[in-house]
C-alpha cells in the first residue's frame, strides 16, 4: 500500500483559457503544524490558492515550497502577489519559511526585485535544483528534484520529480512527476513511469492534434508512449483549454 497524499487542483487551464490556469498543491501535516507545497502560481489562480485551504486557516506553517516551472505568466504571474500576501497579511517571514524552486535563480531574483522589491535578505530562499523538506515530527519526507525540460526557444523550463516518503515504514513511498510546459516528457521519466517507479504523472497536454508551434505535448505523444490503461488511470492531464476553438477562431 503506497503512502497517499491528497492533491488539490486550483485550476487546470492553459494560457488561452478563460478559466483559472493550472496550479495544484498538497500538504503534509502533524496536528496543527504543516508543510505546504504549491506548483505554479498564475495570477488567475492566486485567489484560489489563498482561499482554498492549506494557507488560509490558522494552523502553524512550518514551511512553504513553491515550484515554478518557468516564467510564462500562466505559471508565475501571481507569485509576487502571493508572496506579498504571505509576508504582509499572514506575517510569514519569507526568508525563513518559503522556498521557491525555479529554472534560473538570477531571473527569479530579478523578477522579485521588479515586482515585489523586498529589502535585502527578505526574499524567499531560491533554488534551481533540489529541495528536501524533512518533517521529523510528521515522519514524512518530501523530496523535490527539478529537471530541465524543453519548452520554447529562449526560456528555461523545468519539470518536478516529487517523492513523498513515510519514514515510519520501510520503503513506503509515493512518487509523482509534474511536467510543467514541455515539448515532450523526458525519455527517462517515460521509462520510469512505465516501469511503475513513478506512481502518477501530472502532465500538460496541448489541444492541438500535433502541436505545430512545437512548444507543448500533443495527445499523439501519449498514445505512442503509454498504455490506454495508464492514460486513463495514472496520468492527470492539465493545462488545457475548453474554449480553444472560439479563441483561435476555428469552426
Ligand atoms: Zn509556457
Ligand atoms: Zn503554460
Amino acid at each position: 500500500m503506497k503512502k497517499k497524499i491528497d492533491l488539490h487542483f486550483y485550476g487546470t487551464g492553459n494560457a488561452f483559457s478563460i478559466r483559472p490556469n493550472t496550479s495544484f498543491g498538497f500538504e503534509t501535516r502533524y496536528k496543527n503544524l504543516k508543510n505546504v507545497f504549491i506548483f505554479e502560481v498564475p495570477m488567475s489562480t492566486t485567489k484560489q490558492i489563498i482561499d482554498e485551504g492549506y494557507l488560509f486557516d490558522n494552523d502553524s506553517i512550518n514551511s512553504i515550497v513553491i515550484c515554478i516551472s518557468h516564467l510564462h505568466e500562466d505559471h508565475s504571474g501571481g507569485l509576487s502577489t502571493l508572496l506579498a500576501w504571505l509576508k504582509y497579511a499572514k506575517k510569514i517571514p519569507l526568508e525563513d519559511k518559503v522556498t521557491v524552486i525555479c529554472p534560473n535563480i538570477d531571473d527569479m531574483e530579478t523578477y522579485l526585485d521588479l515586482t515585489l522589491h523586498l529589502p535585502n535578505k527578505q526574499n524567499p530562499v531560491i533554488t534551481d535544483q533540489y529541495c528536501c523538506i524533512n518533517s521529523a515530527i510528521a515522519n514524512v519526507k518530501v523530496e523535490i528534484q527539478a529537471e530541465d525540460v524543453v519548452h520554447c526557444e529562449g526560456m528555461n523550463s523545468i519539470g518536478f520529480d516529487v517523492t513523498v516518503s513515510d519514514l515510519t515504514k520501510y520503503n513506503q513511498q509515493f512518487r509523482f512527476y509534474y511536467t510543467g510546459d514541455c515539448i515532450e516528457i523526458p525519455p527517462h521519466i517515460v521509462s520510469q513511469f512505465n516501469k511503475r517507479y513513478i506512481d502518477i504523472l501530472i502532465s500538460e497536454i496541448s489541444e492541438f492534434p500535433i502541436d505545430s508551434r512545437n512548444v507543448h505535448c500533443s495527445y499523439e505523444f501519449f498514445k505512442k508512449n503509454f498504455s490506454p490503461e495508464d492514460i486513463r488511470d495514472r496520468i492527470i492531464f492539465v493545462h488545457y483549454n475548453f474554449d480553444y476553438k472560439k479563441v483561435l477562431n476555428i469552426n
